[in-house]
């Protein structure tokens, strides 16, 4: 059996504090899938996931931190390259929110303008969060924005099928 060549290999990362569930919503969109976990570098742990798309094969290399959250020196470097990235945040944890500005400063160093979505993450919680900051925050990045649940799987895999539609639209395949 020869293993098909994908046509587009594409770098995704999870931004966000420790604790907003980042490795949970991998776990969630990896599992029970042809997925691997292929190495680890820069403190981040690398899966594996090869999903069709207009017709074509994508391999998705998932780059999640692996508790280096807080070496701010590496963020950059974390997001050399890639393709795309989540910026999570936990709707119970309101600093991981406000947060997200700094990750996205060394995803736009690292990456460019890069697709980017907002996760809000523990949608089965009670939000401590004051939706219309949330929303101007979108607006003003102009970015999508998802709330998920990787406990019982709420928009997971709708979070990565949008971020891999954004890249195609932003290189240009049809
Ligand atoms: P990370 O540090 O960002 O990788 O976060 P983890 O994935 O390790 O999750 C941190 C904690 O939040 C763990 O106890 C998870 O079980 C929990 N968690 C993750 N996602 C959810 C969610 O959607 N809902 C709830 N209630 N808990 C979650
Ligand atoms: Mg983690």
């Amino acid at each position: 059996m020869t293993i098909p060549e994908p046509d587009f290999v594409h770098k995704l990362v999870l931004l966000g504090d420790t604790g907003v569930g980042k490795t949970s919503l991998v776990q969630r969109y990896v599992y029970n899938s042809m997925s691997t976990d292929v190495g680890r570098t820069l403190g981040a742990i690398l899966h594996v996931k090869q999903i069709r798309l207009r017709n074509l094969l994508h391999k998705l290399v998932i780059w999640d931190l692996g508790g280096g959250e807080s070496f701010a020196a590496l963020r950059e470097q974390y997001c050399a390259n890639a393709s795309g990235a989540f910026m999570v945040f936990d709707r119970t944890q309101p600093q991981s929110f406000y947060n997200i500005s700094r990750w996205l400063t060394a995803l736009r160093a690292g990456a460019g303008n890069v697709p980017v979505i907002f996760v809000e993450n523990k949608i089965d919680l009670e939000s401590s969060l004051d939706p219309k900051e949330v929303m101007s925050k979108v607006e003003r990045e102009a970015v999508r924005y998802i709330q998920t649940s990787a406990i019982e799987n709420r928009n997971v895999d709708l979070a990565f099928k949008s971020l891999l539609e954004m890249i195609l639209d932003k290189i240009g395949v049809k």
